[in-house]
């Protein structure tokens, strides 16, 4: 398996995690990251503003389990 088809598979396991437990997420309003319910500060872009609606957590979740590593993430832009 490749590290891109790994990643993808990550991914997916993840997204199914996150879907089964949509209540335990919260998503960010800025950068439409997923970051559980507890925390106050989105770890990608440093929001804090938070959409908990179950319904978009599952939706942001399948987005990130349908695609590749394409979104940007700050590591990215170096
Ligand atoms: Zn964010």
């Amino acid at each position: 398996m490749s590290a891109q088809q790994h990643d993808l598979a990550e991914r997916q396991r993840r997204a199914g995690v996150i879907i089964s437990q949509a209540a335990k997420w919260k998503v960010c309003e800025v950068c439409d990251a997923i970051v559980p319910r507890q925390k106050n500060l989105c770890g990608v872009c440093e929001g804090y503003r938070f959409d908990p609606d179950p319904d978009r957590v599952i939706a942001a979740a399948r987005e990130l389990g349908s695609r590749a590593a394409t979104s940007v993430i700050p590591s990215d832009l170096t």
